[in-house]
């Protein structure tokens, strides 16, 4: 890994998370980074809406970064249900995570639609942790490196930088399953996917992009993971809901 990147261990709460459990959880999490001093990592919790005023009141002074699941790509109007960027930042969000594989099967989210969610992310000066990955299908029958070639080449921002985008490699089967790729296979992706942010956006921008892998992180698993060349940090879900698990998984960091 390239010393300019800074691992990023992110957890995404999904729809999980009452004011009490998340604040709970949020300044556990943010007591051991405070505990920690100068971590060599940086960590990050995306909670639902309706708490992140809250949790990001709980991580005030920690340097415990929150962020979103989601946004609109309007700054206001007439979007019912919608959240704009502006809000998110206002809560205290700096980062939104765009394209999770969740959106994209629930709410038949495109590359175009995750693109444009980016670049509103990026234009409200946050950053954004875009989501991408192959189905089961898609990996069986051997399309992994294009199916996720596409995805870039659609759902990046065309003036992406290493400060406002992460890029979050996520095999769909492997989210919420206990399965992972094999350590050789998530470097493989990882590897090809920074040659093709290379391609579209500078080899000098494509070094400084933090990769993400995210699929059944856990404590066990965490360190290799982590280990691995072109693997920058996690997007980490069902063991970002127990602190213990989620500060095991950043304690991982080589
Ligand atoms: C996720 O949904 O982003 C995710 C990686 O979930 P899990 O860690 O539970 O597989």
């Amino acid at each position: 890994m390239s010393a300019a990147r800074r691992i990023l261990i992110a957890g995404n709460w999904k729809m999980n998370g009452l004011q009490a459990d998340g604040v709970a959880l949020a300044s556990a999490v943010a007591d051991k980074l405070k505990a920690a001093g100068d971590a060599a990592f940086d960590m990050l919790v995306c909670p639902p809406y309706t708490i992140i005023g809250a949790v990001a009141g709980a991580a005030s002074g920690s340097g415990l970064a929150v962020g979103a699941q989601d946004c609109h790509i309007a700054e206001k109007g007439a979007h019912t249900g919608d959240i704009s960027t502006a809000m998110l930042a206002d809560a205290g969000c700096s980062f939104i995570i765009v394209g999770h594989s969740e959106r994209r099967t629930d709410h038949g989210e495109s590359d175009g639609d995750v693109k444009a969610k980016a670049e509103a992310v990026n234009a409200a000066g946050l950053k954004a942790v875009i989501c991408i990955g192959e189905t089961e299908a898609e990996r069986d029958s051997g399309d992994t490196l294009n199916v996720v070639k596409t995805q870039i080449a659609g759902s990046v921002p065309d003036d992406a930088t290493a400060e406002n985008t992460v890029v979050a490699y996520e095999p769909v089967w492997a989210i919420g399953t206990g399965r992972t790729p094999t350590n050789d296979e998530v470097q493989e992706v990882h590897a090809f996917i920074r040659s093709e942010l290379a391609a579209k956006l500078g080899q000098d921008t494509a070094d400084g992009v933090r990769l993400l892998y995210g699929g059944s992180m856990n404590p066990g698993n965490a360190s290799e993971l982590l280990a691995l060349a072109d693997v920058d940090g996690g997007l980490i879900g069902g063991a970002s809901l127990k602190a213990d698990d989620f500060w095991a998984i950043a304690e991982s960091c080589p």
